[in-house]
Parts: C-alpha cells; structure tokens; sequence
C-alpha cells in the first residue's frame, strides 16, 4: 500500500530572512501549485489537474463543443506515457462526437476486465450566465472552477490518472482496467456507452463498472457518508386527457375538459404510490439510521423492519429526498388546454412525469393512475414508456473493498448504499448485464453541477483521486510488479 501523501505546511518564519531561508523561497517560487493546505502537490496530483485543466478548457458542449477534440488530447497523453496504439482506441460516433477507451493489460486472461467510466461532454454554459469564463480552468483559494470541473471531468482525469500511475509504479493488475471517456451524456443522440454497446462491445465488456451517480455526501459542510450508488430509477411520462366537443363559451355545458383535467389532476396530486423497498433502499435506511438517529432514525428502522408502518413512512415521507427512495413518484410538470378564450374547452392536456422504482413496472404505475383519477373522466395513457434499469448486486466482497478503503482515507467514514432518484449512463450497461456502482470518493460541498461557477474543492478532489487509487487496486488484485 501506498503512504498517505504526505502534508507539509508552510509555515511563515518569524525570524529575519537569512539566506538558506531565501534559497527555500526561491526553490518554493518555482515549485507546482500548492494545494489547500499549502503543501507541494505529489507527482499525481499534479498530473490529475493538468489532465482536469486541459479538458475543461476544451469546450465539450453539444451546441458548439467537441468531444472528439478532448478525447484525442487524452489519447495522447496516454500513448506517450507508453500504452500501446491498440490499447488507446479513439471512436468517433458523429462529427465533433468522440470517445475514448483506454486498456491497461492485466496478467490474467480469464478474469473480466473493471471499467471506470466518465463522461467528457458537459452541459452547456452560456459566458453571460457565469461570473467567470466557463472554459477557462481557474485555482482560486483552494477551489477549481470551470465547466465539468464537477460533472464529471473530475472523474475523467482521476480515472486517467490511476492508469499512468500504476504504469509508472511498475504495478500489474491481475485483470484489465478499462478506462472510458464517454460522449452525449448530459443530451445530444450520440450517447457513447450506448453506441459501443451497440457496435463494439468488446470495448466495455467487463465484470463490473464505478461510475458517477455516488460520492462523499456532505451536509452543511459536514461529510456524512461515503456513498455507493448501485441503483438507479426509472422514468416514463403520462399523459392525462379530458376531450370534449366544445362550443360557445356564453353557453357552459356541466362537463368541461378544463375542469375534468383539474379535478383529476388533484386526486393524482393527493395520491401516493406504495411504499416498496429493494436491497439498496434497505440498506441505504439501515445505515442512514445510524448516523441521523433519533425520531427519524427511529422511523428509519421501523420501516425497514416494516414496509407498511403507515406512521413511520408518514414521517419519512416529510423529507422529499426520503419520499421518493422509499416509492415510485408521479408529478404534474406540463399543462395545456383550450383553443380561444370565447369557446369551451375541446382538449384539455397534462404531462405527468413517474420516477419509477427499479423493479416496478410501467404498465403497473399505469393502472394505478387510471385507478387514482376515478371518475373524472379524463384519460390517462403512456407518452413514454420506462427503460429497464435492473439494481447492480451489491455483492458482500465489493462493498467489503470500498469500506476498508474509505477506512483508510477517511477513518470512521461510513458507507451507505443509495438508489439515485434520477439515471445515469449506468443505464445502458446495467441493461446489457453488466452491474454498475457510483463510487468516487469525491466529497463535493455545493458543486453547482450544471449551474453558475461550477466548482470543487482542490483538497476533495486530491482525496478522490487517491481514494480511487487505492480502490481500484484492491479489485484489480491480486498485482504482481512488471518483470
Ligand atoms: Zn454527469
């Protein structure tokens, strides 16, 4: 195992400056950047940022942007650090839509390959929205800011990161680590994990993946958990309808599809779907309980112990966040209706968006909605359906690994298992079989993901990197050193 990086403060000396103290100066003036606490950056640290750096000052937006561009750069890098041309695989799916793939070859054959994966496109940032220019990477008191600095070049540049310094340690995986940089995640029709599933499996092909969707939760400042995202909703949308044959607006009719939509629209509003827990959400509540504790740890257990404590789901169900890991959601998000001011009403419409729980089914959250708008006379259909996206098993062994590693960076950091209420790329390989964990080790405070001035802390990111260092070696294990 590798030492902790090892933390120098800089203290400023009280006596006159004499003039080994000037040449210490003068060697720091020329040092690498500092991190937060003021101490020289190690080798790969610094290598981590450069590769952050350089990918957020290559746009990578879907409008404008170009991921072919930021996945040849990375190429490059990886190519010169002496991987092999066959192993660093550039695939172009669409002009200015590029991924990247690269193998770091383990000893043994038979074992299935780990993949890390990471997405290099971005949301767009519009300059004007932000106080700082979005493609500019800037190191400001111990924080860096810049467009995917948050989501998820981070992870981009860590993943990269492990495999150039497990190259240079001389260090043999007992399997392959596939690294991937993907495109189209954040929107776009080029989505990469998609496309090479499709097209050239063999690229991803491998037991299991870590992947964005989990990371350090940190709550007012405070880190809470390490957080392990094995599963993930689902969504679909309904459409809910009420028609009529209309007429003049001086002569109302008792029926009107305006009213009708609304009425149903309120029974849907007070409606809420049963409470159902998975392995995830079981586990998830049972550790929560521990580290929140009193009435809603309490309630925590109890639901845990019980699905249908009405009491217990009640009190839970207070806490948004809580409501909708503990069932599927259904919100009204778009409405329509009428064609002039001066006639009835002939259609009336509302968009109604589900965040389905993994193992439920479309069709089920269908009839529960025909059943909740009764006799309003509306219609409820499928706009679009959900995609399957089974949970990733959350085997003993590898949550094992990811605890004694947190364990090690962080000592008495718990790690909770969490099912994300929105999706991810994960989708597309949990759907092709292959499980998918959120795991990052990156203890973010207010990001800003997708918003103004996005950001991270330098120091987080550091222990991120090292936390992924250390994670990914003990699954790629048994290593022997290169001969
Ligand atoms: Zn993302």
């Amino acid at each position: 195992m590798p030492s902790r990086p090892t933390r120098r403060p800089i203290a400023p000396s009280p006596r006159r400056w004499t003039l080994p103290t000037l040449l210490l100066l003068l060697l720091l003036a020329a040092a690498p950047p500092l991190a937060a606490q003021g101490r020289a950056l190690t080798r790969w640290e610094e290598q981590a940022r450069a590769l952050l750096r350089e990918l957020v000052e290559i746009n990578t937006t879907h409008s404008v942007g170009n991921t072919v561009t930021a996945a040849e750069a990375m190429a490059k890098h990886m190519r010169a650090a002496g991987f092999p041309a066959e192993d660093v695989v550039v695939v172009e799916t669409a002009p200015r839509k590029g991924n990247l793939v690269v193998r770091y070859r383990g000893s043994n054959r038979t074992r299935k390959p780990i993949l890390l994966l990471s997405h290099i496109d971005v949301v767009e940032a519009d300059p004007k929205d932000w106080t700082l220019p979005p493609f500019q990477f800037i190191e400001k008191d111990g924080t860096f800011y810049g467009r995917g600095v948050a989501d998820d070049k981070d992870e981009s540049a860590i993943h990269l990161t492990i495999l150039l310094r497990m190259k240079a340690e001389g260090l043999v995986p007992d399997r392959d680590i596939v690294v991937a940089l993907t495109a189209d995640e954040e929107g776009g029709t080029s989505n990469g994990v998609d496309w090479m599933l499709q097209n050239r499996p063999e690229l991803l092909r491998a037991e299991f993946a870590f992947n964005e969707g989990g990371g350090g939760r940190v709550e007012e400042g405070k880190r809470i958990s390490n957080d392990v995202q094995a599963s993930e909703k689902k969504v679909a949308n309904f459409t809910v309808e009420a028609t009529n044959p209309g007429g003049h607006s001086s002569v109302p009719r008792p029926d009107n599809a305006i009213t009708q939509l609304a009425a149903a629209l309120v029974k849907l509003g007070n409606h809420a779907q049963p409470v159902k827990l998975n392995e995830v959400t079981r586990a998830y509540f049972r550790r929560q309980a521990e580290i929140v504790g009193g009435e809603t740890g309490a309630a925590m257990r109890a639901l845990v112990a019980n699905e249908r404590d009405v009491a217990a789901a009640a009190l839970l169900a207070k806490d948004p966040a809580h409501n909708s890991r503990m069932r599927t959601t259904c919100v009204a998000t778009m409405l329509s209706g009428g064609h002039a001011s001066n006639a009835l009403p002939q259609r009336a419409t509302a968009t109604v968006n589900c965040r389905i729980l993994p193992d439920e089914s479309t069709e089920q959250v269908l009839q529960r909605l025909i059943a909740a708008v009764g006799d309003t006379g509306v219609k409820v259909t499928v706009a679009r359906g959900a995609r399957e996206s089974p949970p990733s098993p959350l085997t003993a062994e590898l949550l094992q690994r990811i605890e004694e590693t947190t364990r090690e960076v962080w000592p008495g950091m718990p790690v909770v298992p969490t099912m994300s209420t929105g999706a991810t790329d994960g989708l597309y390989l949990r759907r092709a079989g292959i499980p998918v964990y959120g795991v990052s080790g990156l203890f973010y405070d207010q990001p800003n993901a997708h918003g103004m001035n996005e950001h991270v802390s330098a120091q987080a990111f550091y222990e991120g990197l090292e936390f992924m260092y250390r994670l990914v070696r003990k699954v790629s294990g048994p290593e022997r050193p290169r001969m």
